[in-house]
């Protein structure tokens, strides 16, 4: 026997019931992009190999594990797209969006990488980002912030989730801070797991970030990065911290908080909640100043974050969310009555754009056409019977409360239905 075809492990499909709370999600980050200027960036899935190992680093998680890399017909190495920062840096590069320019931009989409999957954690996932170019103050960073807060308020998940903001100085400041770091850790070798002894030769920040229990207490008592900011660093970290009381935003500055790419400089932050488990870090970001010029462009400032759509989707299924019912469901008797049902319901449509119509459609008896208007939840269901469409008239039964069924002249459907919307 042939085996079961599906889905690969870690990649999943999004059904139906679920796809209102993404395209709920979906709208509001929208509106919230286009209130604040920001302008849609769509890139592909697939880049060269090569990108993400100059941007992100060849000695992190998601590059050094996590990356699915593939040789196409041509023998180029490619990578689906881990993350989309590296993939927005290359095409503004690509197509001079950095020279002597402002950008706001977002987008979203699937990302993948090859990780142990288990709740909000997943192979393909999805993110919707936001990158700023072009900017070196504290307000922008302020902005992108503000911005994910109005996006959680309109969600109702603002009590959910908490801000953690940390300075990781400039690029010269960490390589201060990495000998001290070192020279620290290798007083304690005997303390380190096997993942951070690798660290400690590679990439000796990431240690702070370790998850493992047994970890905490030496990296607790480790030296603190902050120490190592000069003077402008810090003020730019007060500036923020300034910008952010000024909103109304409560934070709290985590001096371990390192984030796990290799091309954040000064600013990084966190939003994260309690309620998923250990995949708590619904959106990430920071600024990336020196991003651009690695990839060969002109030195550019620039800041950006990144949600992860199905962790903010959890977070919003246990919430309640009433999906959209639809208003009306139409039924109807023989063939004339179908036509006038087919034109009533655009009609309707045209005239009550914010609500759901629904034709009932295949031969049935009325009796289990009703069943199905209940099914989907329906307020009404309109009824075009042979009578009906003799005298010009629907027939309208209330499906959600205890009313008698009425008759409305065709011609003032529409505003009865305005009415009882
Ligand atoms: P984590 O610490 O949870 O592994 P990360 O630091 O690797 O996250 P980023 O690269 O900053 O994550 O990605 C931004 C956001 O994308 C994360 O905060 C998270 O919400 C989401 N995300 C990252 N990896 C996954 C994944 N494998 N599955 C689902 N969501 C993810
Ligand atoms: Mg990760």
């Amino acid at each position: 026997m042939s085996k079961k075809l599906q889905a690969i492990r870690g990649m999943h499909d999004i059904l139906p019931d679920k796809t209102p709370l993404w395209q709920r999600l979906e709208k509001a980050m929208f509106d919230v992009c286009q209130q604040y200027g920001y302008s849609e960036i769509r890139m592909p899935l697939v880049e060269s190999t090569d990108l993400f190992c100059r941007s992100i680093g060849e000695e992190t998680d998601i590059v050094g594990k996590e990356m699915y890399t593939f040789e196409d017909r041509n023998g180029d190495s490619l990578s689906l797209r881990p993350e989309g920062t590296a993939s927005c840096v290359r095409a503004g590069l690509e197509h001079g969006l950095f020279y002597n320019q402002i950008q706001r931009l977002w987008y979203q989409g699937p990302m993948f990488r090859h990780e142990r999957p288990q709740k909000g954690r997943y192979r393909q996932f999805h993110q919707i980002g936001v990158e700023c170019f072009g900017m070196s103050g504290a307000e922008i960073e302020a902005e992108i912030i503000l911005m994910s807060y109005r996006l959680w308020k309109k969600l109702g998940l603002d009590a959910e989730l908490s801000l953690e903001i940390n300075s990781l100085g400039t690029s010269e400041e960490r390589v201060v801070y990495k000998d001290v770091l070192v020279r620290y850790f290798e007083q304690h070798t005997e303390q380190l797991d096997e993942d951070s002894k690798r660290r400690l030769l590679t990439n000796p920040l990431r240690i702070l970030d370790s998850k493992n229990p047994a970890m905490q207490d030496l990296i607790e008592r480790a030296p603190r990065l902050a120490d190592s900011l000069d003077e402008q660093s810090c003020l730019h970290f007060e500036q923020l911290q300034g910008y952010l009381n000024d909103a109304g935003v409560s934070f709290t500055h985590n001096t371990r908080l390192v984030r796990g790419l290799d091309y954040y400089s000064h600013t990084v932050f966190e939003w994260t909640t309690t309620s998923l488990g250990a995949q708590g870090t619904v959106c990430a970001g920071g600024r990336y100043d020196g991003l651009i010029e690695q990839l060969g462009g002109k030195q550019t400032p620039a800041v950006g974050l990144a949600m992860g759509v199905e962790r903010l989707v959890l977070l919003l299924e246990q919430h309640e969310w009433s999906t959209t019912k639809p208003l009306a469901y139409i039924v109807y008797q023989g063939d004339v009555a179908k036509c006038k049902a087919i034109q009533m319901a655009e009609t309707l449509r045209d005239e009550l754009p914010a609500s759901t119509i629904v034709l009932h459609c295949g031969e049935a008896s009325l009796k289990s056409q009703f069943k199905k208007a209940d099914k989907v939840g329906a307020k009404l269901a309109l009824i075009l019977g042979e009578q009906e469409i003799e005298e010009n008239t629907v027939a309208i039964k209330f499906l959600r409360e205890r009313k008698e069924q009425q008759k409305v002249p065709q011609n003032e459907i529409e505003q009865f239905l305005k009415n009882n919307s």
